[in-house]
């Protein structure tokens, strides 16, 4: 049988090629570590976890525990082997990292259909294929999965904004108000910084001309002609914005509608605030995402009215994440519209999370091993987790598609559930979706 080759051992990428092998399928898993490095891993371990060691909630009731959960139902060896390696932490399902990154390498070297090659893939190769590279997807991959979709099909970058401590807020300035809530200002979710023209003007310039982090290694990528897709349209950072006109920033995350200032009046441009944490002391500048240099945010942000003795507890960032245009070019099964052989698991497809990944690559391995053995690939029902991951990411719209996780937003409303509070809804979300894999799974039994 055509052997069926897997780009990444990664989290996606080692769940997939396990879940084909057990289903008979030779495999040979590429992954270019130590060889080449991404620049956050730090061995050259299957399945390592670049941040934090946790996989989220364990409890039941939770979207990561309904993940989870079923996961268990379907067979995950990750999850598996994360609960060898599991520490105490609560509800939560956290690892010793070193150990569970052992784990996976070991039962993965040790499978017999499983060949691993230390190499950078390069190009898509003909074939069966999952990519599973990950967010930190090599240059040269990344430019032929640009050439495969087309350009701005692929994003290189996501930029968090600021945050600011609310006690440092001059709310002599700055008032609270919500869009159109003008005469219940008091009331209003957002703390609201106004402009008048003058103001506004300087604080463009300042920020057009202002010191930005130089995207070093990542540049190669872009100057070598996948320039089209490198930030999201809807995250761009409002440096970026500024240049594009004088009045980008007051028609786009700046525009004053349906607010009036102290005075009454609309001001020119606005910059809202909004809650950070429960505690509500911190709060983060909406749409304010950016690749100043941080004594530059600083400097350039305090000019904001009511900002001006601003403290920050967490500088604007732009970190690489390299992901697919999902809802052009993927099916809910994970496979390539175009390419019925080619599948996508991982970050890669804008699912994000540990757990997300892992279950992506296990629904692309199981799939894989379907086409190979003459089944049609499965799409899994949207009101199970994993279901619902794989429809979202292929079904959102561009203008806004945004990485997601794990969460019950994603699932189909539940019928009559309108009686029922938070913590019931999210029980009655959890039940229905084991419900329905059991009963999708014993109907794929008996087909
Ligand atoms: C700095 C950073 C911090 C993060 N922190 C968290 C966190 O705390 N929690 C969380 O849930 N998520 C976090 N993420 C997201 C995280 O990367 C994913 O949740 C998870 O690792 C993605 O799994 P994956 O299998 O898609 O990619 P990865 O686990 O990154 O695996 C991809 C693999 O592909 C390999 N590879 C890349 N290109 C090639 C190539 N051309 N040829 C061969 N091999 C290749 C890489 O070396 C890597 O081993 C973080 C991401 C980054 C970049």
């Amino acid at each position: 049988m055509t052997e069926l080759i897997i780009i990444g051992g990664g989290l996606a990428g080692s769940e997939a090629a396990w879940q084909a092998a057990e289903r008979g399928l030779a495999v040979r898993l590429y992954e270019m570590r130590p060889q080449m490095t991404t620049g956050a891993h730090e061995t050259s371990d299957l399945a390592e976890l670049v941040c934090s060691n946790s996989f989220g909630s364990n409890l039941p009731d939770r979207a990561s525990g309904v993940l989870k959960n079923e996961l268990r139902r379907l067979g995950s060896l990750l999850l598996d082997c994360a609960e060898s390696s599991a520490l105490p932490a609560g509800a939560a399902l956290a690892v010793d990292r070193v150990g569970f990154a052992r784990r996976v390498t070991e039962r993965i070297e040790s499978h017999p259909r499983i060949r691993i090659i230390r190499e950078e893939v390069a190009e898509i190769p003909d074939g069966p294929v999952i990519v599973a590279s990950g967010p930190l997807t090599s240059d040269r991959l990344s430019q032929s999965i640009a050439a495969l979709n087309g350009e701005g099909h692929l994003f290189f970058f996501d930029a968090i904004a600021p945050i600011v401590d609310a006690r440092t807020i001059n709310m002599d300035v700055a008032f609270r108000a919500s869009r159109y809530s003008a005469g219940q200002q008091e009331e209003g979710d957002y703390i609201n910084c106004p402009f008048d023209r003058m103001q506004y003007e300087a604080f463009v310039s300042a920020l057009e001309t202002a010191e930005r982090i130089e995207l070093r290694s990542f540049e190669e990528a872009i100057h070598s002609g996948v320039k089209a897709g490198t930030f999201f349209e809807g995250c761009l950072p409002v440096e970026v914005i500024a240049q594009r006109g004088s009045e980008s920033l007051a028609y786009g995350p700046m525009r004053p509608v349906g607010l009036r200032g102290r005075d009454g009046k609309r001001p020119h441009a606005v910059v809202q605030l909004r809650q950070d944490n429960l505690a509500g002391d911190l709060y983060n500048l909406v749409g304010f995402q950016t690749n100043l240099k941080f004594s530059e945010q600083t400097r350039v942000f305090r000019m904001i009215p009511g900002l001006e003795h601003a403290e920050f507890v967490r500088y604007g960032q732009m970190h690489r994440n390299t992901f697919i245009a999902s809802p052009t070019v993927l099916l809910s099964s994970l496979q390539h519209k175009t390419r019925d052989n080619l599948f996508f698991a991982g970050q890669i497809t804008g699912v994000e999370g540990y757990m997300g990944n892992v279950a992506t690559g296990l629904l692309a391995g199981w799939n894989a091993a379907r086409l190979l053995t003459g089944l049609s690939p499965l799409t899994l029902p949207p009101t199970t987790m994993l279901g619902a991951l794989c429809h979202y990411v292929t079904h959102a719209d561009l203008r806004d598609f945004q990485p997601m996780k794990a969460n019950f937003g994603i699932l189909p409303p539940l019928l009559s559930a309108e009686k029922l509070n938070k913590r019931d809804r999210a029980r009655a979300n959890a039940g229905r979706a084991l419900r329905d894999l059991e009963t999708f799974l014993n109907e794929i039994e008996n087909r």
